[in-house]
């Protein structure tokens, strides 16, 4: 058996290397590190695959998420409501840039921000909502969307975990990350679209607001040396998007491969009544398993992942506190019974190993010590 890695980056490498390899030494011959052609082509490449009319790219994702609020133009003391149970950056840019982050609680079901609880945390301040599809699951997107009409909010969709993602609501499909006012993702290594470095981009169809945020990323610049906003200095490098026109090709047969191995764990796994699994839905791309994450509902978590780091199985809990429970976000407002379900979920979730190259070897291994634990 291979050795078993929470996200296999190397056999993933190996079956595009030359690819990858030529694409990369091409951009050191022609020098053009910094908005070479290879960013305009991935951006075109991109903007096809997700059928957006903008792609921005920039640095990674915490300062996509960042660019997209700045150019929506929020203002210090707004309110922005974010799920409870998603990784930091959501709400780190949120209290960056001013603006007073809103957490609230998450769906047992899917683990997504809880429709209600956003309507509850909206008030006269409230001026945008990010929805974060997390570990790769569409959150409902209509749902936010008629919130959002309804009090004229902006949606800004953190995508970083569901690119490839696809939802099929009222306007029928749309890629994740497509649908609200501005989209952001990340192109970290191990994410589903991931580059050997760090990126991230921007989507969206607002023309106006796309002009603004190619502003934004490059120090408020319209014009050479004018300086018409406060800007930042955000740019995805030229040999990072040589490898993402590499491996944008390949999106849909990685999430593909995600979803087997989902699959295959879940029909091992479903039939203990202690473990809870992901919903999937036969021929949807609702969820593209950037983490496939299982709960434990007999308290023996904790043990579990003991058990599966004695067997050298890597595994990991996301996340372990909830954002209200961290020092950085800890808030007179928040009462801790508005959270039952995100303290649930960061004492029940653990995530098993999933990427795009498991093999059914490996994952009957890491089955069957997990059914042999939890019984
Ligand atoms: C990874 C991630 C980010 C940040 O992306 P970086 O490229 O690491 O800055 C933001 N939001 C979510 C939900 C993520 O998973």
């Amino acid at each position: 058996m291979r050795k078993l890695q929470m996200v296999d980056l190397k056999s993933q490498y190996e079956k595009i290397k030359e690819q990858v390899d030529n694409a990369v030494i091409n951009v050191f011959d022609s020098t053009a590190f910094v908005n070479g052609p290879e960013v305009r082509q991935f951006q075109e490449d991109l903007e096809k695959y997700l059928d957006v009319k903008h792609v921005i790219p920039c640095a990674n994702g915490t300062d996509a998420l960042q660019i997209a609020m700045m150019g929506l133009g929020l203002q210090p003391g707004d309110e922005v409501i974010t799920t409870d149970f998603t990784f930091a950056a959501t709400v780190e840019v949120i209290a960056l840039l001013k603006l007073t982050p809103v957490l609230v609680d998450c769906d047992i079901n899917n683990m997504n921000i809880s429709i209600d609880a956003i309507k509850k945390a909206i008030t006269p301040k409230t001026k945008a909502i990010v929805p974060v599809h997390l570990f790769g699951r569409a959150v409902d997107m209509d749902a936010i969307q008629e919130i959002a009409e309804a009090h004229n909010l902006f949606v800004i969709e953190d995508n970083a975990q569901a690119i490839g993602g696809v939802y099929s609501g009222k306007k029928g499909k749309q890629k994740l990350g497509t649908i609200g006012d501005v989209g952001t993702t990340s192109f970290f290594p191990s994410k589903n679209l991931g580059c050997y470095g760090d990126g991230g981009a921007i989507f969206t169809n607002n023309d106006e607001l796309a002009h603004t945020i190619r502003g934004i990323v490059n120090h408020g610049m319209y014009e050479r040396y004018h300086h018409d906003v406060v800007g930042v200095n955000s740019r995805l490098d030229s040999v990072q998007a040589a490898v993402l026109r590499i491996k944008l090709p390949h999106l849909d047969t990685y999430n593909k491969a995600r979803q087997k191995a989902a699959m295959y764990y879940s029909n091992a796994l479903g039939v203990n009544e202690n473990i809870i699994v992901p919903v999937i839905c036969d021929d949807c791309d609702c969820h593209v398993f950037h983490q496939y994450v299982i709960r434990i509902t007999n308290e023996k978590r904790d043990g579990l992942l003991a058990h599966l780091q004695e067997k050298q199985i890597p595994c990991a809990i996301y996340y372990p506190i909830p954002l209200h429970r961290q020092k950085a976000y800890v808030d007179e407002r928040y009462n801790e019974e508005d959270f039952a379900i995100t303290n649930q979920l960061s004492d029940e979730v653990i995530a098993l190993p999933m990427h795009t190259e498991l093999d059914s070897d490996q994952q009957d291994f890491i089955i069957n010590t997990i059914l042999n634990y939890i019984n």
